[in-house]
């Protein structure tokens, strides 16, 4: 039976027997696994049968989470780590070797670019281009080029890269193609629509959903050629090929980084990924309105929203995404300053973090994006009032209240 979004994910702990008929999986904090017949013991090291062994390299609570993602992105596979920049530092390390160059986007998660710093040190390359435009990506193509990696809506300016154009292009040069999809969630868009082959997550934002746990995750969508990587090695191989890039990322990545997702943030992420499709929409709907209104008042100058019709991208993301994100940014006008307007907001919190239930806003460039200082700043377009909201699931009509008077005031 081919089931709706939400159905999968509520019916995926029941494709196996749970004890005492209870209707989902339980949590499981073991960190070792005993067997009775030692031998298989040796088939689970060995890679003949599937098992767990150590707590390290994945537990039954987190696989169940794993199993929950694969079906929201339509995966032949994930693996989940103890947090979104564990996921993305996970993957590069087990999949890069020193003189591989990676294309990526000049607009992108301010930690991804520090770490492609720490990447540099070690030897890759990185390129840094315009991802709202396939053609930047393709002029910074060299033969060492192993992967191109995107997101879908930058924060916090909510640049849309140019997801159908580069999946074409990877998909022309036999390149990897990896979309980190936390912005959108698998319920706004799946990147296999576009190619990629594979997705990462940032767990903590909107399929967790209540602020209440880290994890991360890489989904594998079966669309990539493994046999046309260079960087797996031997060991890894004895698989079958579609499992080539999870199975070393699972060794690689997660195993000997040790970067693992804890059974209970894993059960949290799965109980918050039940409403996912519930509360996206909600979120969205509040974004949309609050823009439309920041957009019109006479104290803002700028706002950035996928949604509003003067978003360079908007036609993009409508063709894309089943709505426009829940996260927006907004420039205020000469002489209203960002401190004084957040200090004056009673329900909307000053705090880092975005996907959250509860609506939560940032003065971007004195936090998050400081410690890149003025000129990258700039690059990325990230004026000095620049606030970014991450809009939750409230009452609309109190969001819209609280903006109104912290504005009149
Ligand atoms: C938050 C975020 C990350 C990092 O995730 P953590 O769970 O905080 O480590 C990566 N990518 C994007 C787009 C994010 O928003």
């Amino acid at each position: 039976m081919k089931t709706g979004f939400t159905t999968r994910i509520l019916h995926s702990d029941l494709e196996s027997p749970i004890e005492h008929s209870a209707v989902h999986k339980p949590m499981h904090p073991a960190m070792a696994y005993g067997y009775e017949d030692a031998r298989e013991l040796a088939r689970v090291f060995q890679g003949e049968r599937t098992g767990f062994i150590y707590g390290r390299q994945g537990n039954p609570t987190a696989a169940a989470l794993e199993q929950k993602i694969s079906k929201m992105e339509e995966g032949i596979g994930s693996i989940a780590f103890a947090s979104g920049m564990a996921a993305i530092a996970g993957t590069f390390a087990a999949l890069l070797r020193k003189g591989d160059h990676i294309v990526s986007s000049r607009f992108l998660f301010s930690n991804t670019t520090s770490l492609y710093g720490t990447l540099t040190g070690l030897g890759c390359e990185v390129s840094l281009v315009d991802a709202t435009d396939a053609a930047a990506v393709a002029a910074a193509i060299r033969p060492e080029t192993r992967m191109v990696f995107v997101e879908t809506i930058a924060n916090p300016r909510t640049q849309i890269a140019d997801l159908a154009g580069i999946g074409r292009l990877c998909a022309e040069r036999g390149l990897l193609y990896i979309v980190d999809n936390t912005m959108t969630s698998p319920w706004l868009f799946q990147p296999r629509a576009v190619g990629a082959g594979l997705v990462i997550h940032s767990l903590t934002k909107y399929i967790c959903g209540h602020g209440n746990a880290l994890g991360g995750s890489v989904t594998d969508t079966g669309l990539y050629d493994w046999t046309g990587f260079p960087n797996i090695y031997e060991a890894y191989k004895k698989v079958a090929p579609a499992q080539w890039g999870l199975n070393q990322i699972r060794k690689k990545g997660l195993r000997d980084f040790g970067a693992t997702l804890a059974a209970e943030s894993a059960h949290r992420i799965a109980i918050g990924a039940e409403t996912l499709a519930l509360r996206v929409p909600r979120a969205c709907e509040n974004a949309a309105r609050l823009a439309a209104f920041l957009a019109s008042h006479p104290a803002v100058d700028q706002v950035y929203y996928p949604g509003l019709a003067s978003h360079p991208q908007h036609q993009r993301a409508s063709e894309l995404f089943k709505g426009y994100g829940a996260l927006f940014s907004f420039e205020l006008a000469a002489g209203v300053d960002c401190f004084d307007l957040l200090n004056r907001l009673q329900l909307v919190i000053s705090s880092t973090h975005l996907g959250d239930n509860r609506t939560l806003a940032i003065p971007v460039a004195h936090t998050i994006y400081f410690e890149m200082g003025a000129e990258r700043r700039a690059e990325a377009g990230i004026a000095d009032g620049l606030i970014r909201v991450s809009v939750g699931i409230e009452d609309g009509d109190d969001l819209l209240a609280d903006f109104a008077q912290a504005l009149a005031g």
